[in-house]
């Protein structure tokens, strides 16, 4: 049962067993796999529900409506644009349906470093496999490759470069290519095609999801977490609403489960709000004499691995093909509006890639500011380095398959012809004010691991020092995972949800 904050009239009180904030990635799957094991379940999202139909395939009224501040949130001091889902399904409403595991050296270091047990590859399949059959996951059909995706491979080919077909989940895919604005052909697997409508098939008492809905505070005593404090976005204005319950988790996404944790001051271990990962990612664009039409098709289909973790067994980069509506596309651009426009001719030549860096854990967040939360994010040298590495090996991998120029994200313009051009790329620099960058896969804040002295949660999500208050989303990954994250959430919160449940007596009674 969907509860729409418009349907709201007066303040609202529950009583129930889980109370879940969020309902994205993991927020849906904790939802579902806790009502299954026989909890009563409320879901609180802050953002609006919008089912299938209402998706208009127009940026202009989707970004505003499907994403956290209507799109705008930086980190200082360089104004990255990091963009994450605010609607019942999360960041999956609005994703490019990418599936990776976590890649196994990963999953060793956190095991190994932050002491986190029971997370090795092995253990960690099953809940892989699981969530992959029901969200459909497949390698990408040959012939839903798009003329984007083709030019990465053949460049990559051509260099010898190892890459391969993404796995994306997906069903039927229309290939409109406009994946960032929810799918208005239900075909991504989204939490909203998947869990939350799994969780519908339960009886309306036992889940409930309201939507319009913020948490704002959580109340603790005695070791324990007893209500969370929330308002409905109501016809009305906002209500006000309360829910008890036996168990909370905190499932908002990445700086939003530290907010609410340092607003209900629940800090005791100093780390929360630390150590947040990006991946963040410039834009490189290959110029092409035919017409690419990169935004037609599936966006994100095939990646060069040659540069990554799973290739060279050390922390890297993979090179990923992309491609975004007119108004995202804009944003990576270099320069101001005059330079952008003229650019912006060329769009259906355009061939575009992005470089997942996987990132050092160098950024913080911590209350402030006009949206209630400031970001601080900077390069390490290392980063950087690797970042210029990964733009100069994707305007390769652009030359290698024809392009007649490469074009770069940095703020002056940079356009290279030829492979001489490369060290441009090094010249105009990484720094703060030099280029524009983006993340959709900001991770940490709620760091996991094996006691409080250097983590916020424990192995399975439970903050260190109360009994029944649970993390689980993106904010607990305790490094960079390196490859696009949706599916190590997901298996995280699987793993959660079936931990509550066979400690139910111990975390509900305390
Ligand atoms: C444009 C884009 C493309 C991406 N593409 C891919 C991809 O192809 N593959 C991939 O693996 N990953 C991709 N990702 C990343 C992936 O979707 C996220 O890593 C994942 O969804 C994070 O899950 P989460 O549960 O941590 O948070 P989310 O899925 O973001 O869910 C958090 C939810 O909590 C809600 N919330 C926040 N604060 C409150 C509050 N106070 N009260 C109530 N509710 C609250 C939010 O509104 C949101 O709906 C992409 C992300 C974006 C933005
Ligand atoms: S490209 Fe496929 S998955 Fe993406 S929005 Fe279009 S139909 Fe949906």
């Amino acid at each position: 049962m969907i509860v729409q904050g418009s349907s709201v009239t007066r303040g609202v009180r529950e009583d129930t067993e889980v109370c879940i904030v969020g309902s994205g990635a993991a927020g849906a799957i904790l939802a579902w796999e806790l009502a299954e094991r026989g909890h009563k379940v409320v879901l609180l999202e802050k953002g609006g529900y919008l089912p299938t139909e209402a998706f208009t395939q127009r940026e202009d009224e989707m970004i505003p409506r499907l994403y956290k501040n209507a799109g705008f949130q930086f980190a200082m001091p360089s104004g990255i644009i990091i963009a994450q889902g605010s609607c019942v399904g999360g960041s999956t409403v609005v994703n490019d349906a990418v599936c990776f595991r976590t890649p196994d050296l990963v999953l060793e270091r956190w095991g190994k470093e932050f002491h986190i047990e029971g997370i090795g590859p092995s253990e960690m399949k099953g809940y892989f496999e699981k969530i992959e059959r029901r969200l459909s996951v497949a390698d990408v059909r040959p012939d839903e490759m798009n003329a984007n995706n083709s030019i990465i491979r053949k460049g990559c080919e051509t260099l010898g470069w190892s890459g391969s077909l993404n796995r994306r989940n997906c069903r039927s895919c229309r290939r409109c290519g406009l994946c960032h604005l929810g799918c208005s052909y239900g075909t991504k697997q989204s939490m909203l095609e998947t869990y939350i409508r799994d969780a519908g098939t339960f009886h309306d008492e036992d889940v409930k999801i309201y939507s319009d809905c913020t948490a704002e505070s959580l109340v603790s005593s005695g070791g324990r977490v007893t209500e969370v404090r929330a308002v409905i976005h109501s016809s009305e204005g906002n209500v006000p609403m309360s829910v008890r319950a036996k168990t909370f988790i905190v499932s908002a996404g990445t700086f939003a489960s530290s907010e609410l944790l340092l607003r209900s001051r629940l800090n005791r271990s100093g780390h929360v709000g630390r150590n947040i990962a990006l991946h963040p990612s410039p834009a490189v664009i290959g110029d092409f004499d035919e017409e690419v039409n990169g935004h037609q098709g599936v966006p994100m289909a095939y990646h060069c691995r040659e540069f990554g973790m799973q290739k060279t067994g050390r922390k890297g980069y993979l090179i990923e093909s992309v491609f975004l509506a007119p108004y995202q596309f804009l944003l990576t651009l270099p320069g101001y509006i005059y330079e952008s426009k003229e650019l912006m001719k060329r769009y259906n030549h355009y061939a575009m890639a992005g470089i997942l860096l996987q990132d050092d854990s160098v950024g913080r967040m911590k209350l402030g500011g006009p949206v209630g939360t400031l970001i601080f994010y900077r390069l390490t040298a290392e980063d950087g380095r690797l970042m210029v590495e990964g733009m100069q090996n994707a305007a390769r991998i652009f030359f290698a398959a024809g392009a007649s120029r490469v074009i770069t994200s940095h703020r002056k313009r940079t356009v290279l012809y030829t492979e001489d051009d490369l060290p441009l790329i090094e010249e105009r620099g990484v720094g703060t004010t030099d280029i524009n960058l983006g993340s959709g896969h900001p991770q940490g804040g709620n760091r996991m691991g094996g006691g409080p002295g250097d983590s916020v949660v424990d192995s399975y999500g439970k903050l260190h020092g109360l009994q029944n208050l649970f993390v689980c989303d993106a904010s607990v990954f305790p490094t960079s995972v390196g490859v696009n994250p949706q599916l190590t959430v997901m298996a995280l919160a699987l793993r959660t949800g079936q931990h509550i449940g066979d400690n139910w007596g111990k975390i509900a009674t305390g």
